[in-house]
């Protein structure tokens, strides 16, 4: 029987690598995580050249009209996707965004490599979309600097906006932005949100919300209640969206069963948003089936599968919650909002490709952009069903890690790993991290959960012993 992670470890954990959190207690065990990347790197034929974001341009994919895709070929700006977005809107015209948060070139290339085009093989859809509509190479930066971080990216990604770091949806002299999704509500259109971090998170937030600093998520899930309220709200977050003091699973319509069901509030004062958005019609959901089953009879669904950030693709549902994959929520939430014959904004992030992106866990990251793939299959399918009346555009927010597949390394080292046995990779090593409570039961968990090896010695060293 699988032993289970201390949920408040998970979370600094995930958050203190990506300064996506505050927590500091994650210190005692991120050297460990760093010196095992660093150990088994020797192994991989993927280099890791950064555990943080990088300047690098992103790639973009669209299909749709070529009024629109034509101004996403070539040398582009992350503004520049969002003046599209509206311009579609404007003419009635649904879209869907796929951002891959941390999704870069590098990236672009391991998928391709993972999925390659060729005889009886459909290859990668990202190269799909890239190769039937336009490709791009987007410039990420924000105000004052060549690095991005997802709360300046996002907010030029959904207004069109350069700002400062950290900023959500707000200009540079502090003036509120107007999002894609915030114009497709006042033209009457179905609008959605999913990730699979937070829905308070920086990349979804900047759609909806207006505040100086990402962490502020008490305010920004208050925001997502008072402004511009998607209908169809997918993620993980529910500590932000019940009163202080309560835990998650108190709350009676949060059943007690979701990841991180242990997790008291994070609000900041005593609103219950999650009663709130029942009595304004909404379905509140926290599995699979439940929200398989709300999306049948029902066009709004707020969906909240864990207490804070969900789990990376190759650790979700280990907790047997009904957590569902990204492509699920991405396939149900396409299914509502079509229904709406005036069209929809859809903005879908794969957020965790970041997250373990920062940790250089070369098996996760496959596990994430298998997903993010999958997602785009999905929405390509919708897209080619309703070709005349839908653009979908695949980019990254910005780059992370800068992996690179050197054959050199492959080549020279002994045991020489495939990416398709790294790929095989159960569980992910923030997770097998937190969960080894010695040097030999890390070394064994290595040797059973990934295509990786390391001796007692080398976990020794590890474990700092
Ligand atoms: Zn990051």
């Amino acid at each position: 029987m699988r032993r289970h992670l201390s949920w408040p470890l998970f979370i600094a954990l995930a958050a203190a690598t990506c300064s996506h959190g505050e927590d500091a207690s994650y210190s005692k065990r991120a050297p460990i995580l760093n010196r095992l990347t660093a150990t088994i790197g020797a192994q991989s034929p993927v280099r890791w050249q950064s555990r943080d974001h990088t300047p690098a341009p992103v790639p973009v994919a669209a299909v749709g009209d070529p009024r629109y895709t034509a101004r996403l070929s070539g040398g582009i700006r992350n503004i520049d996707i969002a003046a599209v977005m509206k311009q579609a809107l404007s003419d009635g015209v649904s879209v869907i965004l796929v951002i891959g948060d941390g999704f870069g070139e590098s990236h672009r290339k391991i998928l391709a490599t993972m999925r390659p085009t060729g005889t009886g093989r459909v290859g990668s859809h990202f190269e799909r979309i890239a190769n039937t509509g336009a490709r791009g190479v987007c410039d990420t930066r924000s105000a004052g600097g060549i690095t991005t971080d997802s709360a300046a990216a996002a907010t030029a990604l959904a207004c069109g906006v350069t700002t400062a770091n950290g900023v959500i949806g707000r200009a540079l002299s502090g003036a509120r932005c107007d999002s894609a999704l915030a114009l497709a509500r006042r033209r009457g259109m179905a609008t959605g949100l999913i990730t699979d971090t937070r829905v308070t998170d920086a990349t979804p937030a900047a759609f909806f919300a207006h505040v100086a600093n990402r962490r502020q998520e008490s305010a920004i899930a208050a925001q997502l209640v008072d402004g511009d309220t998607p209908d169809i709200i997918l993620g993980g977050g529910a500590c932000y969206f019940i009163p202080r003091t309560m835990a998650v699973r108190s709350h009676p319509a949060l059943n007690g069963r979701s990841v991180g069901a242990d997790l008291k509030s994070r609000r900041d004062d005593d609103r219950d948003l999650v009663t709130e958005m029942a009595a304004r019609g909404y379905r509140v959901v926290t599995n699979t089936e439940i929200l398989i089953s709300a999306a049948r009879g029902s066009n709004r669904i707020l969906g909240l599968f864990a207490g804070h950030t969900m789990n990376t693709t190759i650790d979700r549902d280990d907790e047997n919650t009904g957590e569902p994959g990204i492509d699920l929520m991405a396939r149900t939430a396409l299914s509502v909002l079509a229904r709406n014959p005036k069209g929809f904004f859809l903005m879908i992030e794969c957020g965790q490709l970041d997250l373990v992106s920062h940790m250089n866990d070369t098996g996760a990251v496959v596990g994430a952009l298998r997903e993010m793939d999958d997602v785009l299959r999905v929405c390509l399918d919708h897209a080619r069903a309703n070709s005349a009346r839908t653009l979908l555009i695949a980019t990254g927010d910005h780059e992370t890690g800068a992996p690179v597949i050197d054959p050199q390394i492959a080549g020279m080292r002994a045991p020489a790993l495939s990416l398709d046995a790294i790929a095989r990779q159960r569980r992910s090593l923030r997770r097998i991290v937190i969960d080894a409570r010695s040097t030999d039961e890390l070394r064994t968990r290595i040797d059973t959960e990934t295509a990786f090896r390391i001796n007692l010695e080398e976990a020794k060293i590890i474990w700092g012993q």
